[in-house]
């Protein structure tokens, strides 16, 4: 299935949660919907799955208008960081859950259900736990079984708003690779929010940055990273350090900073233009040379390069050198080689 999100807006009294979205999804996609706290991503998951209504733009799924179809005929799963299991049913009737109110007639027979909810536990590596409840299993496993429970109804959509967030490090990483996996196989489609860049860039085919109810920038993890839209975008990836800058025929000078950096090492996101613009710079994109104005505070050794925290100009910023070339304490000059600029 695909999903077209056409220019939905929603406001809620005091906010305006979303502004104009509009996101289309292709068939067998996976989707991360990235952004701070509050900036709209689970009042559009609350849409698409209708629990909550457009005050305008449309929702359409393969070509289908949403908007008259009632939530449990949307054919949508879901799955939220709280689980929200049913803790006096066990493992199996959670599951089975979504199959048993369907309405008489699309309602599988007793059979059907078993070997369907069976398969999914199997699928999920939860098939030996029908028979407990929610309370007695971990939390990881709960979520496997969330998430058999949004895929009981075979979904043409998945929908699954920070499901890990509530699990440890470890199990996350387990649970990403594998959800992905699972997404692949049984050909889905799902849109996941999260709050956490890493899990979005290492499972999504595209991740939709979302910012104030809007979204920023929606592109491949890849193409983000080389091509951010704006300021925000490249700081919400931590895509360096900022600094005020000047941009001019000659090249790029950093306020504070000796040294221009030249026409070709400027990357120009869209907009930018000769005059005073922010400049990011990354560890790599600094020379380093003995005898200046910075304070060489750390060091952190990757391999054959050292990561240098410098103090200069009432900041620390970061730089690259080779390994074992400097020591801490040591009086640093600072020149910036290459940068990404943005309009102000
Ligand atoms: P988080 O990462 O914290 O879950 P989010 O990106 O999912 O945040 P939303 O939950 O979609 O953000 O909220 C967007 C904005 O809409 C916020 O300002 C929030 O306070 C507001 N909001 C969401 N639901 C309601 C509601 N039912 N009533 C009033 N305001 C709401």
């Amino acid at each position: 299935m695909s999903l077209e999100i056409e220019g939905v807006s929603r406001r809620f009294s005091e906010a305006q949660a979303l502004r104009q979205v509009s996101l289309s999804v292709r068939r067998g996609e996976f989707v991360a919907l990235l952004g701070p706290s509050g900036s709209g991503k689970t009042t559009l998951l609350r849409l698409l799955a209708g629990l909550d209504f457009p005050d305008e733009g449309r929702l359409l799924l393969d070509g289908r208008d949403l908007a008259p179809v009632p939530a449990r005929a949307r054919g949508i799963g879901f799955v939220f960081q709280s689980y929200a299991l049913f803790r006096h049913m066990t493992v199996f009737e959670n599951v089975a859950f979504g199959l048993r109110v369907r309405p008489r007639g699309h309602r599988p027979g007793e059979k059907a259900i078993s070997e369907r909810v069976n398969g999914l536990l199997e699928r999920m590596q939860i098939g030996d736990l029908g028979r407990r409840y929610p309370d007695q299993i971990s939390g990881g496993q709960r979520q496997r079984v969330a998430l058999a429970r949004a895929l009981a109804i075979e979904p043409r959509l998945l929908l699954l708003d920070e499901p890990f967030g509530a699990l440890d490090a470890e199990v996350r990483q387990s649970l990403r690779r594998w959800l992905r996996t699972l997404h692949d196989e049984m050909g889905l489609t799902s849109l996941f929010v999260t709050h956490d860049q890493e899990e979005a860039m290492a499972m999504a085919d595209r991740v939709a940055i979302m910012r104030e109810g809007r979204i920023v920038q929606a592109d491949t993890p890849m193409a983000l990273l080389e091509r951010p839209a704006d300021a925000f975008v490249a700081r919400f990836l931590g895509l360096g350090r900022e600094f005020p800058a000047v941009l001019g025929a000659e090249g790029l000078r950093l306020e504070g900073f000796e040294g221009v950096v030249p026409a070709e090492r400027v990357a120009l996101a869209d907009g930018a233009r000769p005059g005073p613009v922010l400049a990011f710079l990354g560890p790599q994109d600094w020379a380093v040379e003995p005898g200046g104005e910075g304070v060489l505070r750390h060091i952190r050794r990757d391999g054959q390069r050292d990561l240098l925290e410098i103090e200069a100009g009432g900041r620390l910023i970061e730089a690259e050198a080779p390994a074992g070339r400097f020591s801490p304490g040591a009086e640093l000059r600072l020149i910036p080689l290459a940068a990404r600029v943005f309009c102000v």
